[in-house]
């Protein structure tokens, strides 16, 4: 018997199948801020958050900066607790006791990556290779692969201080890899890049995607990042989400002709 494994199946297929699994879910999520030592001021980041992020879908959070988008990753991969609300990935809640079986599942990339500096990009893959318990001679020769996926042989052996920017993102697109997740958070994967390295990093996005169906919830404030990637969006306005669905359904419920158009409605309203 010959079998099929979903990262061929075609899209609509996946689609179908997948359609009746979440893998990511909120619900009512809510954050605040507070700030300032003499005078308190407080922000709130995120308002009444509801969302479900099926298996094998690329979902994306667009917004202005400042709408709560990093709040939203920052929550989900554990590291920001929330005021209300639940935040569950594959069923089940993240809170300090969150299982380490799923969050071995899961990583997260950063477009303002924060790296410890005096680290070399090997380094620094086989550091994080091996907090995320990843096996000695798998990560060997995962490195090797993420080295040569993200074109970064060339500067294996430089400081992370003294790499340029759009190298700095695609080792944080290495790192986020380097435990071979199922779970991808991307936070402005493209941010402050050539176009041309930013071509390059959505074109390994959607390969990661359609190769090994990983599922994969990205921030963007770059409307052409999320027409090019994304299943489904939601668009964040001053932490609450303001409109939900897929291209065609935004760009039919805001009459706009393009995503770049649909931002600025919705940015506005
Ligand atoms: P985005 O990722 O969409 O740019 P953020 O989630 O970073 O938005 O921020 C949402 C809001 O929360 C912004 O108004 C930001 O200034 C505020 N904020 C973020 N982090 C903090 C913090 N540690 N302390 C106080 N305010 C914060």
């Amino acid at each position: 018997m010959m079998h099929v494994t979903a990262a061929f199946w075609p899209e609509r297929i996946k689609r179908i199948v997948f359609a009746s699994i979440p893998i990511i879910e909120t619900h009512s999520l809510a954050k605040t801020y507070a700030s300032g030592v003499f005078r308190r001021r407080t922000t709130q980041a995120l308002t009444d958050i509801d969302l479900v992020v099926q298996k094998g879908e690329i979902f994306g959070i667009l917004g202005p900066n400042g709408a709560g988008k990093s709040t939203l990753l920052n929550i989900l991969m554990g590291l920001i607790t929330p005021d209300a609300g639940t935040a569950c990935i594959l069923g089940e809640c993240v809170t300090p006791r969150f299982s380490q079986a799923i969050k071995r599942r899961m990583n997260m990339s950063s477009g303002n990556p924060n790296f410890p500096w005096c680290l070399s990009v090997r380094e620094m893959l086989t550091f994080y290779g091996l907090l995320y318990g990843v096996p000695l001679k798998e990560l060997r020769s995962r490195q090797e692969d993420l080295l040569s996926l993200l074109e970064l042989r060339d500067n294996a052996d430089t400081r992370y201080d003294e790499l340029s920017t759009g190298n700095k993102q695609r080792l944080a697109l290495a790192k986020s890899l380097i435990n071979d997740p199922d779970i991808l958070l991307l936070d402005e994967p493209t941010l402050g890049l050539d176009p041309d390295i930013s071509q390059k990093i959505r074109r390994r996005i959607r390969a990661l995607h359609q190769e090994q169906n990983k599922t994969i919830l990205l921030t963007t404030h770059y409307m052409k990042e999320a027409e090019e990637l994304c299943d489904r969006v939601a668009f964040i306005k001053t932490g609450r989400i303001i409109a939900l669905g897929t291209r065609e359904e935004l760009q039919a419920m805001t009459k706009t002709r393009d995503m770049e158009e649909m931002f600025l409605e919705l940015a506005h309203q």
